[in-house]
């Protein structure tokens, strides 16, 4: 036997590793499986090229507790190590420098810390007190080598008797690892990071069902329990796969989802950089709040993390599915990852790809896109938002809803209300409404003056038509209530009114009486005399500035009155005449009330204590 020590830099080690690393200790069984996946694959690499003088044969790694000793062992079929290579590997622990190390491990995580430093076997330390490594290398007359460590820097190694080749590591749980131990614990852990691993991972039995010789029923058996899939679809050619592969792949993700996704995207690229996947898209309810981490991002088929922020597009965590990538650098902080130009690239390259499905969709079947279009709207004006490069692609196949259902390009609508809605400064206005029911009479009266109204009603619809009308050119959108319908478009041309000066004085007197000066301010306009005698609008400027302060949370605008409506009197409605006339104050005062509540009521503005004394006038007067 000879006893050694582990050359490291820092003779205090592992207490680092347990104690910086310990709130994610159960990745130790994930770094151990992974090097099993390696040894393996390095054997089958040799094999493949003739360079092994042995058969692969049966190659499943396979985990095991045993509850009696409180041990864990990891058993692989792989290539083995030799004494030496024991010595070069292990002992000699390639940290970059304990130093180097201690300022690194802040801010980082210690899921993806792990393995860069070349702890990946080490962190065998953050479970077990003890550590064994009895291994045989494939090479012909390998003498069997087992290797002990306390979790100290001293360690002891001697030969050994195993009969095939490949590699245990015993692990001897710590008093405060039993959790180890319970098979539910270590299955959930195996499914989490290794489902995809490429060689096969076998953990304990698992009964099926089975058709048996001569017997009528099926009986129950014992069979391995394989826990991965080590094929996953993103690393298959898309041409060799079916819709109902993509499908059932999906479930497999996600087997709690009610939903079918609307389509997928197969990211699969080998240059400039290694990046696999399969993106799904959801459907994306308007107003729910945005559900993150739903992509799983892989290293070689090993599960790192679902938190992607940094690694792809905000916009793009909407989405669900897998990234695999060799090429992300896993050892550095959130705020690095963002600066760094490998991230970078592939960040953009998943956009394109994004952009590139889209656009194809749309261009090949223009109809089943549009059928898609409102699940997918929320994620589009998102990804509009927030990414300028996304927007530049998009704008081809953004597409506008008008209230009757009809789908635009930005384009077609351009030309589709260029006849009638240009306004006297050569400005195209576009008319909005976010709410078809609210809406209703606006949306009616500009549709009967042949105007086009488009319906705008997402959650960030708001932020999107700000950014619509800084990027297109002479483009202004204006919502239906904002004016009467007369006045939505500025054309220029100017009814005069057919009362005096006197006249119109006393009708805003009138007016102003009968109403709530808190929540209106009367105005008189010259409108056709076909026009409604009163409307009430929410000018466009005072109603987004309201909007905005809803989101920031600040109530205050600038001394602006932001809860007050406009109360529009008609002066050339024939009942205005009317009023004027009549000189029973009385019957004045009710016609009066009528028109406003008529106009309230229109806007559905009209409740409680004021719609029942309405409702008994209405009827007083039929009387
Ligand atoms: P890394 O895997 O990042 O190189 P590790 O500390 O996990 O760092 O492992 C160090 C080395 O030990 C590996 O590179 C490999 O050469 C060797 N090794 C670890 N586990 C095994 C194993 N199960 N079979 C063969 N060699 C192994």
């Amino acid at each position: 036997m000879q006893t050694g020590n582990i050359s490291m830099q820092s003779e205090n080690m592992f207490p680092i590793i347990k104690k910086f690393l310990y709130s994610d200790n159960e990745i130790f069984l994930r770094e151990l499986v992974s090097n099993a996946v390696d040894a393996t694959k390095k054997l089958q690499a040799l094999t493949s090229m003739g360079k092994a003088a042995c058969t692969l044969g049966d190659i499943t790694i396979e985990i095991k507790i045993d509850e009696k000793n409180k041990r864990l062992i990891i058993s692989d079929k792989g290539i083995g190590m030799t004494a030496e290579e024991v010595e070069k590997y292990i002992n000699n622990v390639a940290f970059s420098g304990a130093n180097e190390f201690l300022e690194k491990y802040k801010g980082i995580e210690a899921n993806s810390l792990i393995g860069h430093f070349g702890l990946g076997f080490y962190s065998a330390f953050m479970v077990a007190d003890k550590v064994e490594i009895i291994t045989r290398s494939y090479l012909p007359d390998a003498v069997p080598v087992k290797w002990t460590c306390n979790g100290n820097t001293e360690y002891t190694i001697e030969e050994t008797t195993k009969e095939d080749r490949g590699t245990d590591i015993i692990l001897y749980l710590a008093e405060d690892a039993m959790e180890f131990l319970q098979e539910i614990r270590l299955l959930n852990i195996l499914v989490k990071y290794c489902k995809f691993l490429p060689v096969p991972v076998r953990f304990g039995n698992e009964k099926k069902w089975e058709k048996a010789e001569g017997k009528d029923k099926d009986v129950e058996i014992e069979v391995p329990r394989i826990i991965n899939d080590t094929n996953p679809i993103w690393k298959v050619a898309p041409s060799e796969l079916t819709k109902e592969n993509y499908e059932k792949f999906y479930r497999e993700l996600y087997p709690y989802s009610f939903e079918q996704p609307l389509f997928n995207i197969h990211i699969n690229i080998d240059y400039p950089f290694d990046l696999t996947g399969i993106l799904y898209f959801p459907k994306i309810k308007q107003q729910v709040d945005f559900q993150k981490n739903k992509i799983q991002l892989y290293c070689n088929q090993v599960y790192i993390t679902d938190q992607l922020e940094g690694i792809v597009p905000e916009f793009l965590m909407l989405l669900q599915g897998v990234i695999d990538s060799p090429d992300i650098p896993l050892n550095v902080s959130r705020s690095y990852l963002q600066s760094d130009s490998n991230v970078k690239k592939i960040s953009a390259h998943i956009t394109k790809k994004v952009a590139d499905k889209l656009e194809e969709m749309f261009s090949k079947d223009r109809e089943d896109f549009q059928s898609k279009w409102d699940d997918i709207r929320m994620f589009m004006v998102y990804g509009v938002l927030t990414d300028e490069k996304f927007y530049e692609r998009a704008k081809k196949f953004l597409l506008f809803k008008n209230t009757d259902g009809t789908y635009f390009t930005i384009e077609e609508y351009q030309k589709h209300i260029e006849v009638l809605q240009k306004d006297k400064n050569d400005e195209l206005v576009i008319l909005y409404a976010t709410n078809s029911k609210e809406h209703y009479t606006q949306i009616e009266s500009a549709k009967a003056k042949g105007y086009d109204v488009l319906l705008m009603d997402g959650a960030l619809d708001m932020h999107y038509i700000n950014l619509l009308e800084q990027t297109l050119e002479k483009i202004k959108f204006v919502r239906v209530d904002s004016e009467v319908t007369d006045k939505l478009i500025e054309k220029g041309d100017n009814f005069v009114t057919k009362l005096t000066e006197e006249e119109q004085k006393e009708l805003k007197t009138v007016f102003e009486n009968a109403t709530d000066k808190n929540k209106f301010s009367v105005l008189l306009e010259n409108l056709s005399d076909t026009d409604a005698p009163v409307s009430i609008t929410h000018p466009e400027f005072i109603r987004r500035w309201a909007d905005m302060q809803k989101v920031t949370g600040n109530a205050s605008g600038f001394g602006m009155d932001i809860q007050k409506n406009n109360l529009v009197i008609n002066t050339n409605h024939p009942v205005m005449e009317k009023i004027l006339k009549e000189t029973d104050e009385e019957k004045k005062s009710v016609l009066v009330s009528q028109l406003i509540d008529l106009s309230l009521l229109s806007q559905q503005m009209l409740t409680g204590e004021s719609l029942a004394a309405f409702v008994k006038r209405s009827l007083e007067l039929l009387n």
